[in-house]
């Protein structure tokens, strides 16, 4: 199928005029076939991808393979690095005019950010639906050790052929389905945040992800079996969530407290480094929103939260947690002016009814977990080799990023 762009394009309610950069998304069996065309008019098409992925898109992309350079980065646990930008580059000739990403997230990462650095454009072709970044245009990038976004290109096309992303591994295409269950509690705190600040939000977006994100979860079953037409429709969500990206110029209908919880982790500042793939540690943040947001629900029904004046930065806190890993001062950066601060307490009071009605409407922590376990996905710290660092990890995550969330709004909550 074709995924009809028209509908995401124009004057839109919410104020803006909406507007995306790629031309084209492609998600079908043998999408492959329209490569030939696209590259008509490029002299000099170079394809990155990494062995794992040429192997598996090999059958498919034979032809392509042959007739074209192909850069291959070979090895183990390739990231989205310095070391493998370097790699990359100078292995990269100066007539190259086009790329085409033929993998998941990492190589993704690489392509756009070279991309954008030569000054060419690039042609995504999904080798799995493993995260929901494939048209972003930003590249999420280890740089010195520091996790860094860095401006990037977003691909004018993107190619996902269901005969080559329906056969990843199964831990990948799990890892997509955390990601994106993961938009439940983005979508709400994005949503809450513009109650109670009038943040600026699109509920067209909201609508379009929400709709996509539950069809998905009503066919998890399916998807987990292979069922091929399953399998397209998490891609689109996953795409789905991209576009909500490039519409509004940020990654918030995408990210919330769940990431935030990743994030943290990512960091290793209350936790040694953990090996796992980013739908994955979404998966367990997700799980750890879901049961707090049920928690404030409760509390909020049965008349017990109170709000408390409590806006300041735990300052010892961060200082003792972050500032042991050297990033205080950044921390400290990236929040800026305390948002709390922004928030009218007494209006914040006379909208708990309204934030109860939002959190009525997000899956249980027990439903989301019994859900995600019996499709084989990650839900809990132990999986990831974490210690019980549950709370710490809620009351610390809300900083890494300056974003509201639900999460930091509870700081003004007494449950
Ligand atoms: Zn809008
Ligand atoms: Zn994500």
């Amino acid at each position: 199928m074709q995924i009809e762009l028209d509908r995401f394009l124009g004057k839109c309610s919410c104020g803006h005029t909406h507007s995306i950069s790629v031309e084209g998304i492609y998600i079908e069996p043998n999408a492959c076939r329209y490569l030939g065309e696209l590259l008509q008019s490029y002299k000099h098409p170079v394809f990155i991808c990494d062995s794992k992925t040429k192997k598996a898109s090999e059958e498919a992309l034979n032809k392509y393979f042959k007739e074209n350079e192909v850069v291959e980065l070979s090895g183990e646990g390739i990231h989205a690095d310095n070391q493998n930008v370097a790699r990359l580059s100078e292995r990269l000739n100066d007539e190259a005019d086009i790329f085409i990403a033929v993998g998941s997230g990492t190589i993704h990462d690489l392509t756009r950010y070279v991309a954008f650095q030569k000054g060419i454009p690039f042609i995504s072709m999904p080798t799995a639906a493993s995260v929901d970044g494939f048209v972003s245009t930003v590249a999420a990038m280890t740089w010195n050790g520091l996790k860094k976004t860095f401006p990037a290109k977003a691909p004018i096309f993107v190619l996902a052929d269901t005969n080559i992303f329906s056969k990843a591994p199964y831990r990948l295409t799990a890892s997509g389905i955390s990601d994106l269950m993961g938009k439940y509690t983005a979508l709400t705190d994005w949503k809450i945040s513009h109650m109670i600040t009038g943040e600026y939000f699109c509920s067209r977006i909201y609508d379009l992800e929400i709709e996509a994100v539950r069809e998905v979860e009503s066919i998890l079953g399916e998807i987990k079996s292979g069922n091929e037409e399953c399998m397209e429709k998490l891609m689109y969500a996953l795409l789905l969530s991209g576009l909500a990206m490039q519409m509004i110029g940020n990654s918030r209908p995408a990210s919330g407290a769940e990431h935030h919880i990743s994030h943290l982790w990512e960091m290793s500042v209350i936790n040694e480094p953990i090996d796992a793939l980013h739908g994955e540690k979404v998966s367990v943040g997700l799980i750890m929103c879901l049961e707090k947001y049920g928690q404030i629900l409760k509390a909020i029904e049965s008349g017990k939260c109170k709000i408390i004046d409590n806006a300041e930065f735990e300052t010892a806190l961060l200082k003792e947690s972050f500032g042991k890993k050297g990033l205080y001062e950044g921390i400290l950066e990236e929040n800026g002016d305390n948002l709390l601060k922004s928030i009218n307490l007494s209006r914040l009071k006379n909208q708990l009814p309204a934030i109860a009605a939002e959190l009525r409407k997000l899956p249980g922590s027990d439903e989301m977990e019994e859900k995600l376990n019996r499709t084989d996905c990650i839900t809990s710290m132990q999986e990831l080799n974490l210690p019980d660092i549950k709370e710490l990890t809620l009351t610390l995550s809300p900083y890494v990023r300056r974003r509201l969330t639900l999460m930091r709004i509870s700081k003004l909550f007494s449950i």
